[in-house]
């Protein structure tokens, strides 16, 4: 049962080979054709470029971060601009997350055998208390003390007002006992329950994805998904630790997407490198957030059909041709290898807006790709 009715899946077609599937996701601001790519643009924006150019490049979905607009700057102006649509002009989905992940990333870093003294995290001076109730922390901005529960999370979201939100969750760190895994499930499973709570009160045609967790536990990943596939979720996503190496992640998710319903979206979170959505898009994943393509843009590598492109290379300096022949990109359309590798030489900041541009349309494009292999069945 989907409480939200301005949000819909439909499930086109699954592969003959594998459970890869082709659907579609219909929001208040538009259709995401799945499985796709979606960029993140934590502050509002992906880095370098402007929304409408993101709008021109046709990338369906945008990854925004409640923590960072929490602090910066504030949830409450971006009320008050009218919701964060009209604020950062962007007329197509938008997905927001719970705060938790980065919260969490501050708590434990890489000291995660603090765990055992849970409950008065300060290493860093970030965190200030972990109990039942949520986070207590201090903006890293300001220095004020924020509160963070999955009530304020979702009040949060709320006045982010983006089409799919995502419930207050705990990240517990990978150097974890099963026995402290299991009771950070738990308590997980308690806040996710709360959020959905807090959502439904005031349910504002923004729909919830539920994050599974479990870490590689194949028996903890089962409760998970047994335990959040009993409530009203509109769709699922996959969180927590996915093992250190991709084998492992794969083996998981192998395990876990089984478990979860066929007629509901899911989203991976925080993966999307080129491997990763190549070994996951059989596995039936519909979405991956990822700031890869953009990260790499800025370092000045290009994504092609022919693999990764080096601007920097001192062969590139006399490359009067497109970065990438066949792409009809503007960057690629307008400007030559051999100017973008000037740009980079001369670190003018034009070429990690050109660079970006690629990069995206190279997502935007890999995905359509693989939604016509699977409606052929060659996936
Ligand atoms: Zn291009």
């Amino acid at each position: 049962m989907t409480l939200t009715t301005a949000f819909n899946f439909e499930l086109i077609h699954t592969s003959s080979k594998s459970r890869a599937r082709v659907g579609r996701i219909t929001t208040p601001h538009g259709i995401i054709d799945t499985p796709n790519f979606v960029g993140v643009g934590t502050n509002g924006t992906l880095k370098a470029l402007d929304n409408e150019t993101v709008h021109e490049i046709g990338l369906q979905l945008m990854f925004c971060n409640t923590y960072h607009l929490l602090l910066q700057p504030g949830t409450q102006v971006v009320k008050e601009a009218g919701g964060l649509h009209k604020f950062i002009n962007r007329s197509l989905p938008i997905i927001t997350d719970s705060g938790g992940f980065q919260v969490f990333s501050l708590a434990y870093g890489s000291v995660a055998d603090e765990l055992k003294s849970k409950g008065t995290k300060k290493q860093d001076g970030h965190v200030l208390k972990i109990n039942e109730e949520g986070v207590l922390f201090r903006s890293y901005r300001d220095g004020a003390k924020v509160l963070l529960t999955p009530e304020t999370s979702i009040a949060a979201q709320k006045d982010l007002g983006a089409d799919i939100i995502i419930p207050f969750d705990e990240l517990p760190p990978y150097h974890i006992a099963d026995l402290d895994l299991k009771k950070s499930l738990d308590r997980t499973h308690r806040w996710e329950e709360r959020s959905l709570n807090a959502h439904l009160e005031n349910p504002q045609q923004q729909a919830m994805y539920a994050v599974v967790h479990g870490g590689v536990h194949k028996e903890l990943r089962q409760a998970s998904c047994a335990f959040l596939t009993g409530l009203p979720f509109d769709g699922f996503a996959v969180g927590g630790s996915m093992g250190k190496t991709k084998p492992q992640m794969l083996e998981m998710l192998s395990f876990t997407m089984p478990l979860l319903p066929t007629d509901k979206p899911n989203h991976l979170l925080g993966i999307g490198d080129l491997e990763s959505i190549e070994g996951c898009v059989p596995l039936g994943i519909d979405t991956f957030d990822s700031s890869y393509p953009t990260r790499a843009a800025r370092h000045g590598i290009l994504l092609t059909k022919s693999g990764p492109l080096k601007i920097m290379k001192s062969e590139n300096a006399r490359a009067f041709r497109p970065p990438e022949e066949d792409c009809p990109c503007p960057a690629c359309r307008k400007f030559s290898l051999a100017y973008l590798h000037h740009l980079f030489k001369a670190r003018e900041m034009t070429c990690m807006t050109l660079a970006t541009i690629h990069n995206l349309h190279f997502m935007v494009d890999l995905m359509r790709r693989y939604r016509q292999k699977i409606l052929s069945n060659e996936i």
